[in-house]
């Protein structure tokens, strides 16, 4: 079923030239399945930051929270505060670094979990909470040891004095110890095995002095899919809410489902004769005559323009390479082997089209980098759809029979 939000939208997708599919119903599904594979005692965060990925913070939010998360992961002060103002109560850690006193009288006003990667760090937030005449429970917490990525947190084999220093100051309140796997993904155990080690170890030393962490936490997505005993009381996934998998060797684990898919249509359909140069710089000659269609998303949807000429898409779930440099707005496909092509039909750029199916993974591996940058890369300009289930509003399965008159 539609909700009310989707098929408003979708009536508007008539006139949109490219947009982004958020498949709720494949989110649930990645979701349960998570939450499903987790050790016993262990609660399943949403990092939601950076937009949810791409995907939306507060739809994703939402639905992640229903199909059983039960806490919220961002990187900063904003993305946390957009949370809480669209009426979402779980408890949400902020895990990027907050330092001035504006931003930690703001947090606690807005009931968002700081990360706190020094002793410092922890005063100052201590200092500014005493003063505040609002602030009268004290604020939960969350400390964090460097095992071995190098970025934020407190070295390890200090953890002792870290806790205590922290557990000493007055409005703090610790709800958490965390580190943060630099080598998860890597088919190679031995690192990821390294930093669980040191972890344990900061955590077998409080212990021994009779500190107890309320709750500790390691695992990333790629974690999550490895081994139960990386997943202790929390388990913060991102990727794999998405549907896609952190490296291949961890594709066994789950049956996990893209959410996203970006399409767009075609706006302009031509045929050129034998040497005809297309696109900015000709970097594609035809050499034979061709039809070509023009396509209404370009680098500034966020579609790399490094893509150029190494990229297919799904028309009628049929593959099309794509000539040319990739414009502004715009890029062109060759579909001299489609017939019964109309301008208005849909060309999937990521995502399922029939039998075939193109991932961020796909992208990724051409253009030597990661899904996650890949995910994030989709601009605001794209108008995000929400679907229950991709297939159920995609028109190609009726394409041919479909009145052309609907289309614009
Ligand atoms: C982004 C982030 C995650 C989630 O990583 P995924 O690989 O997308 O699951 C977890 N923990 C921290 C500290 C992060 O910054």
């Amino acid at each position: 079923m539609l909700s009310w939000e989707t098929s408003s939208s979708i009536a508007s997708m008539r006139h949109c030239r490219a947009w982004v599919e958020i498949d709720l119903a494949a989110l649930k599904h990645n979701v349960e399945q998570i939450k499903a594979s987790l050790a016993a005692r262990s609660d399943l965060m949403a990092v939601v930051k950076a937009d949810a990925y791409g995907h939306g913070a507060v739809t994703v939010a939402k639905t992640a929270l229903q199909a059983g998360a039960s806490w919220l992961g961002v990187a900063t002060v904003p993305e946390g505060i957009e949370l809480r103002q669209a009426n979402l109560k779980a408890p949400i850690l902020v895990m990027g670094a907050v330092n001035t006193p504006e931003e930690v009288r703001v947090m606690a006003r807005w009931q968002l979990q700081p990360t706190i990667v020094t002793p410092k760090q922890a005063l100052v937030f201590s200092d500014i909470l005493v003063n505040d005449s609002k602030q009268r429970s004290p604020l939960p917490v969350h400390l964090k040891l460097d095992t071995g990525m190098s970025r934020l947190g407190y070295s390890w084999q200090q953890a002792a004095d870290f806790y205590r220093f922290v557990q000493r100051l007055p409005q703090l309140e610790i709800a958490s110890v965390y580190s943060h796997l630099a080598t998860a993904d890597d088919p190679d155990p031995t690192f990821m095995q390294t930093q669980q080690q040191r972890f344990e170890a900061a955590i077998a030393q409080l212990r021994s002095l009779d500190l107890q962490p309320p709750r500790l936490h390691l695992a990333n997505s790629a974690a999550t899919l490895t081994d139960a005993s990386l997943h202790y009381d929390l388990v913060r996934v991102g990727l794999g809410l998405y549907g896609l998998y952190p490296a291949p060797h961890l594709q066994t684990a789950l049956s996990l489902r893209p959410v996203m898919q970006v399409k767009a249509r075609i706006t302009h359909l031509k045929t050129i004769a034998a040497g005809t140069g297309v696109s900015y710089g000709h970097q594609f000659v035809a050499d034979r005559p061709m039809r070509i269609a023009v396509v209404g998303i370009g680098y500034a949807d966020g579609v790399p323009r490094l893509l150029s000429n190494r990229l297919t898409a799904l028309i009628h779930g049929t593959p099309a390479p794509q000539i040319g440099a990739i414009t502004m707005d715009q890029m062109m496909l060759d579909v001299t082997h489609l017939t019964h092509l109309q301008e208005g039909d849909i060309v999937t750029l990521l995502g399922r089209d029939r039998q075939s199916q193109i991932t961020a993974e796909d992208w990724a591996n051409t253009l030597g980098t990661i899904s996650w940058e890949i995910l994030c890369s989709f601009k605001h300009r794209l108008p995000r759809i929400l679907v229950e289930s991709a297939c159920e509003i995609e028109p190609t399965a009726t394409h041919q029979d479909s009145d052309a008159s609907q289309r614009p």
